[in-house]
């Protein structure tokens, strides 16, 4: 899982160091993001499918329709110079697409004994195209919950110390971090980008007291949020955050890195308050972080309280938004939110 990510987060990284050269390719702003998105999710889906075969189950967020169509053939052949030009170098078109689809499953029911893979190539697409933080999560589901989780983030400072935000350049070690998690083991390793999950030396150990030594020596809690105000509520988090600390820090970020930013103790809280009545979560979007913040010694539920629930297809049917935090502070805000929410909402 880990060498995946690593090969795939390495495919997004070269499409995001040259943003305007791939606009400029297909004469579209989104363009760089749809290239690499469905180049990182082929990578991903390759490996798996070359480590386990037919017992492959992967939900990816991508399907290859968009490419299939000629009208897009400008991105298809971006996507194939770039997956040429390293991670996958003979590739054709249709072993592109067909790797594309691999990913292409329905999630078995919770009670099918195997599990499957749910993989979002890109999380954070906004922050893809604006320079800033994005993920490729990929999380590992059995019986409703993530087991195993593996989520690259190639522009997440691999020193904690340097603040929320920092980029791995501005700490002159480029190449991110790669967190890696697995259920019950009370640590998520930090490896740099690139190396092999814990093996390849440079890895960060992050455990629930290594998470409580490091927030512990700040003053006020800090709250991650999505950049996008059209994700969260923003209004209700800052009500929220000041009943617990008026002097209360923030930090916004595209994608999953709030969940590991939260697991490494940069941040205490990460609320995601519905903000479009009727959304439901993907859970691509959730299941590699939430894992990486509960073994670190977070709790992570919805704002009712309840456990993120995987077992309900491609969508957290159950739940209603996503609160994060330590144990002391996420029952103080499940109290608040439930105190602000207006009887029978
Ligand atoms: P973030 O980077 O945390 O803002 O989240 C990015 C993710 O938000 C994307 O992968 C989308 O799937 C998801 N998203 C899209 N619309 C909404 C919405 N209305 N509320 C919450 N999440 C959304
Ligand atoms: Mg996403």
């Amino acid at each position: 899982m880990c060498a995946a990510v690593s090969a795939a987060a390495s495919v997004c990284s070269t499409v995001q160091a040259g943003l305007d050269r791939y606009r400029a390719i297909t004469k579209d702003d989104r363009s760089p993001v749809t290239i690499a998105d469905f180049a990182s999710q082929a990578v991903v889906a390759r490996a798996l499918r070359a480590a386990l075969g037919d017992d492959l189950v992967l939900v990816g967020e991508e399907s290859s329709s968009f490419l299939r169509d000629p009208a897009h053939a400008a991105h298809l052949d971006a996507a194939l110079d770039v997956l040429r030009a390293g991670a996958w170098p003979g590739v054709t078109a249709e072993a592109l697409l067909d790797a594309i689809d691999l990913g292409a499953a329905e999630p078995p029911p919770t009670d099918a004994p195997a599990g499957f893979f749910t993989l979002d190539p890109i999380d954070g697409t906004k922050g893809f195209l604006r320079g800033g933080q994005y993920a490729v999560a990929l999380a590992f589901i059995r019986a409703g919950r993530p087991e195993l989780a593996a989520m690259g983030c190639p522009n997440l400072s691999p020193d904690p110390a340097r603040g929320a935000d920092a980029a791995p350049a501005d700490a002159g070690t480029p190449g991110g971090c790669l967190f890696a998690a697995v259920r019950g083991s009370g640590r998520v390793v930090q490896s740099p980008l690139g190396a092999s999950c814990g093996r390849g030396g440079g890895e960060l150990l992050v455990t629930p007291a290594s998470r409580a030594a490091f927030a512990g020596a700040r003053a006020h809690p800090v709250l991650a949020e999505s950049v996008e105000s059209a994700h969260s509520d923003q209004s209700a988090s800052a009500i929220l955050m000041r009943e617990l600390d008026a002097a209360y820090g923030l930090v916004r970020l595209d994608s999953q890195c709030k969940y590991a930013v939260v697991a490494r103790g940069q941040a205490d809280v990460y609320l995601r308050l519905p903000s479009k009545k009727g959304y439901v979560e993907r859970i691509w979007d959730h299941a590699a972080g939430a894992l990486i913040a509960e073994e670190a010694g977070c709790i992570v539920t919805d704002v009712d309280g309840r456990p993120l629930d995987f077992g309900h297809g491609r969508g957290l049917e159950a739940n209603r938004g996503v609160v994060v935090a330590t144990a002391a502070l996420h029952a103080r805000l499940i109290a608040a939110i439930s105190a602000h929410r207006p009887p029978n909402a």
